[in-house]
């Protein structure tokens, strides 16, 4: 498929999926080879969005294809793919459940056993930075050691992947953890997964 249609496709489920409200939330995919990012365009109803509206640009911020203006985040998409060789992709999601987390600073600890795999560990909250700084994409970097995801603070989510389809699962699971541990905080004593289990966990992979 299309670099623009499969970003479009996986914006519009995202979408459908309620990991994002009204135009918040941003996906890219990086050209490593080429040095090229594509990018969802910023404040476009994800309803109406086209692949063309798609930009397609360069890290620094030059424009090299399209008629929107770049998502407001690209600095911090592309500091990400900057520190982060082994990333191609970056959601970014405002989903409640886990946004609620960043809203109170509180880590997502490892209550299940997809997030070892998926997430790689517990979801931390990265420090707060101003939108549209490329001091997102720095805080975020700092939680994203061994790991896949993480809240911004008072702001949304991060998750990463070697392609598209890895970034989004690992924001599906993000949201999915963050839900979990909200029911399981209103309905009791939270156990997290002793520390011991998730190290073997990590060691089977
Ligand atoms: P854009 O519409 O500019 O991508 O902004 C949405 C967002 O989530 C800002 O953090
Ligand atoms: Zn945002």
């Amino acid at each position: 498929m299309d670099i623009k249609e499969e970003l479009l496709e996986m914006a519009k489920l995202s979408y459908r999926e309620g990991l994002f409200a009204g135009t918040s939330g941003n996906l890219s995919l990086y050209d490593r080879m080429a040095g090229i990012m594509y990018i969802t365009p910023s404040s476009v109803a994800y309803e109406t969005m086209k692949a063309e509206d798609i930009v397609k640009m360069t890290l620094d911020g030059e424009v090299l294809e399209g008629d929107k203006i770049p998502s407001s985040e690209w600095r911090m998409h592309g500091e990400i793919y900057r520190c982060k060789p082994e990333v191609n992709a970056v959601v970014h999601t405002h989903s409640p459940y886990a946004t609620s987390f960043a809203v109170t600073h509180q880590t997502v600890p490892v209550i299940l056993i997809e997030m070892v795999p998926f997430l790689g560990g517990e979801v931390e909250v990265a420090d707060f930075a101003l939108p549209g700084t490329v001091e997102v994409g720095t805080e975020a970097v700092k939680k994203l050691n061994g790991k896949h995801a993480c809240l911004l603070a008072n702001h949304g989510v991060l998750a990463v992947g070697a392609n598209l389809d890895q970034a989004h699962i690992r924001a599906v699971y993000v949201e999915d953890a963050a839900k979990i541990y909200s029911l399981a905080l209103s309905s009791g004593d939270v156990k997290v997964i002793e520390q011991k289990h998730v190290e073997q966990m990590k060691g089977r992979r």
